[in-house]
């Protein structure tokens, strides 16, 4: 006992201090506070299948209600690995080689907990997902950054070569991508493949948006390239897929080994992620094709609703080829940056959106884009777009701007 510091008040750790508050609370609550129609945060403003959320009612009435296995309930493990073979063909065990998490989030979490050592490095292609750096932070490894090439964010190859060193433990690939929708190509992702077999690196693929691709075409999953079988933890979630971002159900998908690590930080985390929900999801990732085909045919419908509507009024939209966030370039709007036109917009105009420079550690490289997302009623982002165009229209852009 140090009696002399008994006065100190205990604070957050050095490794999380440059952090803050996530962009999405603070959008959300100024959302809220001022009352505009919130296009920020990624959450739907309708629910989802109401046999799903029945399913979950049943269960809990039914019961037991108590802990299960820490790696998850054997019906969701065993949709997960259908799920794997029925829009991959890859072949996975239920048994060995999928974990039960709380949202992707928690799975992210535990791999880098359960596989990186305080000194190594790990690989951020940017922009980067939210929680990729504080986590990267946590496990003691340092973040090493890779910015992806604008104005397609296709991937630099050299640099990413020269990103590799001794000390990689792992790199996250986020596809579809967040904020800006790119969708990798399978040579991109090869690429990236034969870089972590040479290195002995591991691939941490964050696949949550893997049901959103649009176009025509087709999402890849790291499992399919042969590079990554065995060196790459597939994760993805039910909470864009089914509509029910607050169940925070998701799963890691690896070979036994990678499995063996992710399973083992997990079960310190959380334990085991809420059963009713799990015995929920089994049915809902079981669901027919029918479920997946118009799920896509409702998001295509929406993405048109609102880029098209954004580059009516004069906007330079960067239509997403995955995920449900569309992107606006604000570099020709006299704004300070993406920040401050956020705040403006949701104060002046009553839209929410997010600035997408937070993806970024330097955040300049992102200050001239603001997301919107379009997981929405068409109403709600009806009354979205006429908001925007009454602004747009009245030429309010440049004059109400703070200069
Ligand atoms: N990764 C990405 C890229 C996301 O956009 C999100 C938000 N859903 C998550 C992870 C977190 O997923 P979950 O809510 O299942 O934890
Ligand atoms: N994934 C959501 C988004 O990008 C946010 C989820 C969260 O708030 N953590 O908007």
């Amino acid at each position: 006992m140090n009696w002399n510091r008994k006065d100190e008040q205990p604070s957050v750790r050095e490794a999380l201090k440059p952090f803050g508050t996530t962009i999405f609370t603070e959008m959300t609550a100024l959302s809220n506070r001022v009352g505009a129609i919130n296009l920020s945060q990624g959450f739907p403003d309708f629910e989802g299948p109401e046999e799903v959320r029945q399913a979950a009612a049943d269960a809990i009435m039914r019961g037991p209600n108590q802990y299960c296995p820490s790696m998850g309930i054997a019906p969701l493990r065993e949709a997960v690995a259908e799920k794997m073979k029925r829009f991959y063909g890859v072949s996975v065990d239920a048994d060995s080689e999928v974990t039960v998490t709380a949202g992707a989030s928690e799975a992210i979490g535990a791999a880098l907990l359960g596989l990186v050592e305080p000194g190594d490095e790990v690989i951020l292609l940017e922009p980067t997902y939210d929680l990729y750096p504080p986590m990267v932070a946590m496990a003691g490894a340092t973040p090493v950054y890779v910015p992806l090439q604008p104005p397609g964010f296709t991937l630099p190859r050299e640099a990413l070569q020269k990103a590799f060193t001794p000390r990689t433990k792992a790199i996250i690939i986020n596809n579809p991508l967040n904020p800006t929708g790119k969708v990798f190509t399978e040579e991109e992702l090869a690429f990236i493949g034969e870089l972590c077999r040479q290195s002995h690196a591991i691939a941490i693929g964050d696949e949550v948006y893997e049901h959103l691709v649009y176009d025509g075409k087709s999402h890849t999953t790291l499992l399919q390239i042969p590079a990554f079988r065995n060196r790459a933890i597939v994760i993805s979630s039910t909470a864009k897929t089914f509509s029910l971002t607050g169940w925070k159900v998701g799963y890691g998908v690896a070979c036994q080994k990678l499995t063996e690590a992710v399973r083992m930080s997990h079960q310190f985390i959380t334990f085991c992620t809420p059963s009713a929900l799990q015995e929920a999801m089994a049915q809902a990732i079981s669901m027919d094709d029918a479920y997946y085909q118009e799920f896509l045919e409702r998001y295509t419908k929406k993405r048109h609703l609102l880029c098209r509507a954004l580059e009516k009024m004069g906007f330079d939209v960067l239509w997403p080829e995955g995920t449900y966030y569309a992107s606006i370039d604000i570099s020709d709007l006299e704004f300070e940056d993406d920040l401050a036109f956020c705040r403006h917009l949701a104060a002046e105009v009553g839209v929410a959106a997010i600035p997408a420079s937070f993806f970024w550690h330097q955040r300049r490289a992102g200050r001239n884009i603001v997301r919107f997302c379009f997981c929405k009623r068409d109403e709600t982002l009806n009354r979205a777009i006429e908001r925007l165009a009454r602004w747009k229209s009245r030429g309010l852009v440049q004059s109400d701007a703070p200069r």
